[in-house]
């Protein structure tokens, strides 16, 4: 049978040493060494860059590198390279220093023999083979946890060990700040941070788990809303020797929570309005048939209200499915600003706004669903016009910038928005202030996501006080007049 072979680097100043394992290397009947010798730390290295090899056998005092300076300047060189050091007779003590530092083992030079040695080697390529593993499958559960969107702390009796990378970027803190538990972090909820971790650790000695929702603090001051998981890491007699806590931040399902509870409120209030002045309206109509003309005209606008609203409602939910139809053709851009501009007219003249239209002269043409557009518009300018105060002025604005992009701005002397909630304008039942002017905060959503399905975007500047400007970006088509239709 084979002999399993192992390629045996030896550092070696001392050529009698040298001599006398080479012997008794050859002597091995299990395994055929390959040996190659170096008499001092520098030739060594220049033999381990060059080529691989399963082991190296590593005398300490060389006439270039001293103690254990020696194995550190080899693991800088090679980290994988299994080490077994050799010491002189009394210096059993920087044997046992060079196995902390990382060599696998140590051999004392004059009490070794041949049986030793081989054994002292395979014991050093096994462990190393085995440590290596190790290290891969900690590399892989570090990069897991990193990879993780949730925080994660492992701490043995609340005092952190470990934390990933999702922690640090959801509090701001680094791993290495984290001593306690959560310490840095807990900004409470009626609970001390000591009454959390007993009601912590009775749940998950009883349950086996933990679960609760905490508020904590970041780096900045700021606070949030956390979910934490909490569950025992067991070792194989079932002791528990710590805890993994997962962090989940849901603030913003928490914000999103709130704002889905006060749109249903909104709009069970906004059909219950409609819907009492409909009965009143048909009960008057029963009562006054004289003035059958005046109550069915507010029926109708009544019931459009209604329809409205119904819409947005039904538009909101296709968002959610991802299934709002869209209809393109090419048309005139010019044509549903016009057209907006003539329906609103009327109210904006009610409330003493002026209404202009600036639009570029040469025709723009764009391939979009004419009906969605003109919903578009038609709420920017009814916004405008809500979110202005009497007197101020409404404009609508038709460019082309220079990357055959028409920009269509609505821009207001209204009252503006401050600047913290800029953003959230286009999220879904988001709303200012529930002041006097009445919506469901959904038009803005529905609007960007219309003018997103086109592969435009819709954005707003704003300052309190002063008005509001919002653009809708859309691409242009370049095409020959006759080919675009006129819709409204
Ligand atoms: P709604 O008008 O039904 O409340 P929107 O989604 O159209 O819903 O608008 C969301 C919020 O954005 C409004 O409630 C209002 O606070 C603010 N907003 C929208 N347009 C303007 C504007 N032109 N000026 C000031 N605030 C505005």
């Amino acid at each position: 049978m084979l002999k399993p072979q192992i390629k045996l680097l030896m550092i070696e100043d001392n050529p009698g040493d040298a001599r006398l394992i080479r012997e008794m290397l050859t002597d091995a009947s299990s395994v055929q060494f390959q040996l190659k010798i170096a008499d001092r730390l520098s030739q060594g290295l220049d033999f381990l860059a060059a080529e691989a090899f399963d082991a190296l056998l590593l005398d300490l005092s060389l006439p270039d590198s001293q103690g254990l300076e020696t194995i550190v300047k080899v693991h800088t060189a090679s980290k994988h390279i299994p080490i077994v050091v050799l010491t002189g007779y009394d210096d059993e003590t920087v044997g046992i220093a060079a196995v902390q530092e990382g060599a696998q083992d140590y051999l004392v030079k004059g009490q070794v023999d041949t049986h030793l040695i081989v054994r002292a080697l395979r014991y050093a390529i096994e462990r190393k083979r085995t440590e290596s593993e190790l290290d891969m499958q900690r590399a892989q559960m570090y990069a897991i946890l990193d990879s993780m969107g949730e925080g994660v702390i492992y701490h043995n009796g609340f005092q952190a060990e470990f934390t990933n990378r999702a922690l640090t970027f959801m509090t701001g803190f680094n791993g290495d700040e984290f001593q306690g538990y959560l310490d840095l972090i807990y900004a409470g909820n009626g609970d001390t941070l000591k009454a959390l971790e007993a009601r912590i650790e009775h749940g998950v000695s009883t349950e086996g788990v933990w679960q609760g929702e905490v508020r904590l603090r970041r780096q900045d001051g700021s606070e949030f809303d956390a979910a934490l998981t909490c569950t025992p890491v067991l070792a194989a007699d079932r002791e528990m020797t710590g805890l993994v806590t997962i962090l989940r931040d849901i603030s913003q399902e928490k914000a999103l929570e709130a704002q889905k509870a006060r749109f249903v409120a909104n709009a069970s209030h906004e059909m219950r309005t409609p819907l009492t002045n409909l009965r009143t309206t048909l009960y008057l109509l029963r009562r006054q048939p004289d003035r059958a003309t005046e109550h069915i005209a507010t029926l109708e606008y009544i019931t459009e209200r209604l329809r409205n609203l119904v819409d947005d409602l039904l538009d909101v939910t296709r968002f959610e499915r991802g299934a709002i139809p869209i209809e393109p053709r090419v048309i005139r851009l010019q044509d549903p600003i016009e057209e907006v501009n003539r329906i609103q007219k009327a109210e904006a003249e009610r409330k003493d706004i002026t209404l202009t239209t600036e639009l570029c002269s040469s025709s723009l043409y764009a391939n979009v669903d004419p009906k969605r557009l003109l919903q578009v518009i038609t709420n920017l300018v009814i916004n405008a016009i809500n979110y202005t105060p009497n007197g101020g002025y409404v404009a609508i604005n038709l460019e082309r910038d220079g990357q055959g992009v028409a920009v269509i701005t609505v821009q207001d002397s209204g009252i503006g928005i401050p600047i913290d909630v800029l953003p959230q304008v286009f999220q879904p039942f988001f709303r200012v202030s529930e002041g006097t002017v009445k919506g469901t905060g959904l038009g803005l959503t529905i609007s960007k996501e219309i003018v997103e399905l086109h592969g435009g975007t819709l954005t707003v500047e704003s300052e309190v006080g002063r008005g509001s400007a919002f653009k809708v970006r859309l691409g242009l088509v370049e095409v020959p007049a006759e080919n675009a239709v006129s819709v409204y």
